[in-house]
């Protein structure tokens, strides 16, 4: 049994690890640092896979770093290995093939698991890896009516990539799109959008039966029943928390992470999808699943690593996508039961705004669907607690002069 050590251990080489290894090399070359992933590339972005899938980019395009990224930052790559086992007394992990690594500190950037659904069938897929995406591009690429369950963000952007003339159905457990991510208001407004887009909508529906065949059998809930070339499972992800776990830490939904991002052990943090920090606008624990919130506390967790200790002031929704040619972008609490909201812009004019304010009528969060340039403005409000600017900052850009002069 071959035993290894590094000041540094990350498992997990995609948004939180990356951003750990530039924050660590930022103030210091002489830490060690060994990088542990199952998967044998360079990190990739796995909000890109859709536009792969949909044939609008190649797959070298979706990696985020070369190999150059790894030696020339003195990163050991452990690739192509699983993290089996955490011992974190020893301040050990084992690998899948035997190898011990010994740590000083270890960042647990694991990210999330789709939930698995009728595994072993040919043409059904969940999408998280490259080797879904692969697995995606294939069968989508002369499929004829694709079905996609769960409307998020990865069933979505997958169907709106794909050519007009597929047949497109999406299927949704709750009443509405984007649940977890938006008010009633806006869904409803990017639903009508979906349609006129040509996307078949079941709503308050699922899938009873699947049978293979030369194409797909589905049996809906509702009694209604398609055939597809294919179908996308994106409904629930988990995030990684067993090797956690099992090592004894703190895990509810996620690794639980103080705001240092340390779990309850001193010299084990956590980041990233696989985490369960604190959200900036309501103050409670949750996984906030986007790459920006890895990205911030995968830098947080390094900075305190390096004993550079520095609060995370916590997580927030920051999602800015393209839904059959409609940009729309979501920031910070946009949920129906905001105490205020203002709206600005209608359905029929393509540009629509709504900001949601809390008792204090401060800004808390932001919906822009047709127009999304200037949702930073949006995410510096949320983030600094901004009083309600009035409703003409909603209006475009060329009123943010004065107002940026205002909060600057
Ligand atoms: C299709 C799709 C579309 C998305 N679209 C958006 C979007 O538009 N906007 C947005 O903000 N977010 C989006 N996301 C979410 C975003 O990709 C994640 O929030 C982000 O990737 C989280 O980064 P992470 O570093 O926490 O973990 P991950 O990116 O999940 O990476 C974790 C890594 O850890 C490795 N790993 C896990 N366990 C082990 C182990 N035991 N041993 C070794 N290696 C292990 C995995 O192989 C993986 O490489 C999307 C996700 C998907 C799948």
């Amino acid at each position: 049994m071959s035993h290894h050590y590094y000041d540094i251990v990350i498992i997990g080489n995609s948004a939180a690890g990356l951003q750990a290894i530039r924050t660590i090399r930022r103030y210091s070359d002489r830490l060690t640092i060994g990088l542990i992933d199952r998967e044998d590339y360079p990190a990739y972005s796995r909000v890109l896979t859709p536009y792969f899938i949909g044939g609008k980019t190649p797959k070298s395009n979706l990696h985020i770093v070369d190999h150059a990224f790894y030696t020339d930052g003195g990163v050991t790559p452990l690739f192509g290995r699983s993290a089996v086992r955490l011992d974190a007394v020893r301040h050990e992990v084992q690998l899948d093939d035997g190898m011990v690594v010994g740590y000083g500190k270890l960042l647990l950037a694991l990210g999330s698991e789709a939930r698995p659904f009728r595994e072993g069938m040919a043409q059904v897929s969940t999408l998280r890896h490259m080797a879904d995406a692969e697995k995606l591009a294939l069968l989508l690429k002369h499929a004829r009516s694709v079905a996609a369950l769960g409307a998020g963000l990865v069933s979505v952007p997958v169907l709106s990539h794909l050519p007009r003339d597929v047949e497109r159905h999406l299927i949704v457990g709750s009443d509405r799109i984007f649940s977890r991510l938006l008010d009633g208001e806006s869904a409803a407004l990017l639903e009508e959008h979906f349609i006129s887009a040509g996307v078949f909508l079941h709503k308050r529906d699922d899938i009873s039966d699947v049978t293979e065949g030369e194409r797909l059998g589905l049996s809906l809930a509702s009694g209604s029943c398609l055939t597809a070339d294919a179908l996308l499972v994106g409904k629930g992800v988990v995030p990684n928390t067993t090797l956690a776990r099992e090592g004894g830490l703190a895990v509810r939904d996620g690794i639980l992470i103080d705001d240092f991002c340390q779990t309850d052990h001193p010299d084990i943090f956590a980041a990233g999808d696989a985490a369960e920090g604190k959200d900036y606008v309501t103050g409670l624990k949750t996984v906030q699943g986007n790459w920006i919130t890895a990205v911030e506390q995968g830098e947080h967790a390094a900075l305190t690593m390096c004993g550079l200790r520095s609060a995370y002031e916590g997580s927030m929704k920051n999602n800015i996508t393209e839904v059959f040619g409609l940009d729309v972008a979501v920031v910070g609490y946009c949920a129906d039961d905001a105490p205020h909201t203002v709206t600005s812009g209608n359905r029929c004019g393509g540009r629509f705004r709504k900001l949601f304010l809390d008792i204090k009528q401060r800004v808390i969060g932001a919906v822009l669907i047709g127009e999304t340039n200037d949702s930073g403005i949006y995410y510096r409000m949320v983030r600094g607690r901004t009083p309600f600017p009035g409703v003409k900052i909603l209006q475009g850009e060329n009123r943010y002069g004065a107002f940026m002069r205002q909060i600057a």
